[in-house]
């Protein structure tokens, strides 16, 4: 066979010389792969431009030799580049569309290449069993180097059907792909489908009705168009460089960790980020979660506890620092629904923000801290300037302002009210007799049973030294008055305890009440002073009002 070719005539036609640009194309094609750095399935975009020179190589020497017997012998080599092509092409496809950027491993591809193999040798021993090109296989016609026309055996079917089943996956990885992704990243994969479609539409049409062109089969030739195809996403849309280069620069530019594992909870994925966080540089791909270092076990964690809420930001605190954790599901759209194909972890150093929070947190605790104490002051100094210290009893100071509020309260309300000035009897005596302390003793008892006779709305202010007034809202003469005697009378009853043993004590009271004539306080402190004057007059340890006075005539001092 080989004496038969290096016996034959050759010449270089037109296809020939197109063939060889095209294989002159895919060369640089694949210089330019070679020098990427970031292109996912690398290795088998070699491998697949390797086939299809091959493939292309082996037509156009069946084309240059002039021999029927030596153009077989050439179809016969080009086998090996039409299995290996579709082969490859779907292993590229495989990895670029899910970002892989590890080559297949040797044993794949050793596995993957007995079948084109077997079928090389097949093809190649068709001479002597004819399954591959039948006998019919001519010359089209008498002229010199003239195309065969290969009448197709059953082993050329079988042949046909396995690189179909290549193809098929080709499509639908990329079909797939279209159908998932959005926007620019579906035209790529558009893009795809079409480069993919080409050859393939080429072969149908010679395998299944026989086109051919320049009386061989299109196919090598389309790769003419798979080439232009491949530089126009190239050069024009940057399509293998830019798109995963800036996928992959910003994965690796991002400073916050992110992690990718598998359901088996095995990180498969790791940014430098991440990398560097956790103290590694090799051997950690497939590592388990839970041994990644720092912080693989309190994510592992988290993770568990969170299972459902997975796309809140979650909060770790691992190796005294705090994180803010997102975790998104990785799915595989199927027909029964979604598959889960792992987990991305972004883990977010937080410790600085949250570290400002709790130092804000603390500031604002303490400053409300400060502010309760300085109310409570403020409280205790309101408190202090409106009460008498001796006593308790509010000082003359909040006089005013309770008088008008309780005043506007009555009239609003149609009420009556009541004022009592009390004046102790002979204290003067008492004081001079006792001392000075055992008095103001006195004076705090005193006050205490006036608290103790208060009513809720009344209040008793201690005016003078020792004499206290008792505002009444809402008592009526009578009640007011009857209120005041059993004050006067049951401090008469009772003996005060002090310091220098027990007192006895007694008071003078003189009442007024609000009327149409005295509704002003200097009004009714004027005419409550004159009771108290009569009270003292009569006697004292009583109690009169200011009504008595007008029964009996203005009392003179
Ligand atoms: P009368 O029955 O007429 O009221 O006689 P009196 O001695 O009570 O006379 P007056 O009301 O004028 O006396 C007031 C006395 O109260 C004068 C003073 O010694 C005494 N006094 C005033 N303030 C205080 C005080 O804060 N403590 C003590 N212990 N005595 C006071
Ligand atoms: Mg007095
Ligand atoms: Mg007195």
């Amino acid at each position: 066979m080989i004496q038969a070719c290096t016996a034959s005539a050759w010449s270089i036609s037109a296809p020939v010389w197109l063939t060889l640009l095209v294989c002159i194309g895919v060369l640089l094609l694949a210089r330019w792969v070679t020098r990427q750095r970031d292109f996912p399935g690398r290795g088998s975009f070699l491998l697949l431009h390797l086939a299809s020179l091959w493939w292309m190589g082996s037509a156009a020497l069946e084309m240059s030799f002039f021999s029927a017997e030596c153009k077989m012998f050439w179809a016969g080599m080009a086998w090996p580049g039409i299995l290996f092509t579709p082969t490859f092409w779907a292993i590229f496809l495989w990895q670029y569309v899910n970002s892989m950027h590890a080559p297949l491993a040797r044993k794949s591809i050793l596995g993957l290449a007995i079948v084109p193999l077997l079928i090389w040798g097949l093809a190649l021993s068709n001479p002597w069993h004819g399954l591959f090109y039948g006998a019919g296989s001519a010359p089209i016609n008498d002229s010199l180097g003239a195309p065969v026309r290969y009448e197709h055996g059953p082993l050329f079917y079988a042949a046909t059907v396995y690189v179909y089943l290549f193809m098929a996956f080709c499509m639908g990885v990329v079909t797939r792909a279209a159908a998932l992704s959005q926007g620019l990243h579906r035209r790529h994969y558009l893009a795809f489908v079409l480069v993919t479609a080409v050859p393939w539409v080429a072969n149908i049409s010679y395998v299944a009705f026989g086109r051919t062109l320049f009386g061989f089969d299109p196919t090598p030739f389309s790769f003419a168009f798979t080439l232009v195809a491949f530089s126009w996403l190239i050069v024009g849309v940057r399509l293998f460089d830019l798109l995963p280069v800036a996928r992959h620069l910003l994965l690796e530019a991002l400073l916050d960790p992110v992690l990718v594992i598998d359901p088996g909870q095995r990180v498969i994925e790791a940014n430098p980020a991440a990398l560097k966080l956790a103290g590694l540089q090799q051997g950690w791909q497939g590592r388990a979660l839970q041994q990644w270092p720092v912080f693989g076990a309190d994510l592992q964690a988290l993770m568990q506890a969170h299972a459902s809420e997975q796309e809140l930001p979650l909060t770790m605190t691992s190796a005294a620092r705090y994180y803010e954790v997102r975790v998104r599901a990785i799915e595989r759209a199927t027909r029964h629904g979604a598959a889960l194909l792992g987990h991305m972890i972004y883990v977010r150093d937080v410790t600085q923000r949250h570290l400002s929070e709790l130092k804000l947190a603390e500031a604002l605790a303490l400053s409300e801290e400060r502010l309760r104490t300085i109310s409570s002051l403020h409280e205790q100094l309101r408190e202090q300037a409106l009460c008498d210290p001796l006593t308790g009893l509010y000082n003359r100071r909040y006089l005013d302002e309770f008088f008008a509020r309780e005043l506007a309260r009555v009239q609003r309300d149609q009420l009556p009210l009541a004022v009592a000035l009390i004046d102790l009897d002979h204290f003067k005596l008492l004081n001079d007799e006792c001392g000075h302390l055992v008095g103001d003793d006195v004076l705090k008892a005193v006050a205490q049973h006036l608290l103790d006779n208060l009513r809720s709305t009344d209040a008793v202010f201690r005016i003078g030294g020792e004499e206290f007034l008792l505002i009444m809202p809402g008592a009526d003469p009578d009640e007011a008055r009857s209120r005041l005697q059993t004050i006067c009378s049951q401090l008469a009853s009772r003996e005060v305890a002090t310091r220098g043993g027990n007192q006895r004590v007694t008071l003078s009271a003189g009442v007024a009440y609000l009327s149409t004539r005295r509704h002003g306080l200097d009004e009714l402190l004027h005419a409550a002073d004159e009771a108290l004057y009569q009270a003292k007059h009569k006697g004292r340890n009583r109690v009169c009002s200011a009504d008595d006075l007008a029964e009996n005539g203005h009392p003179s001092r």
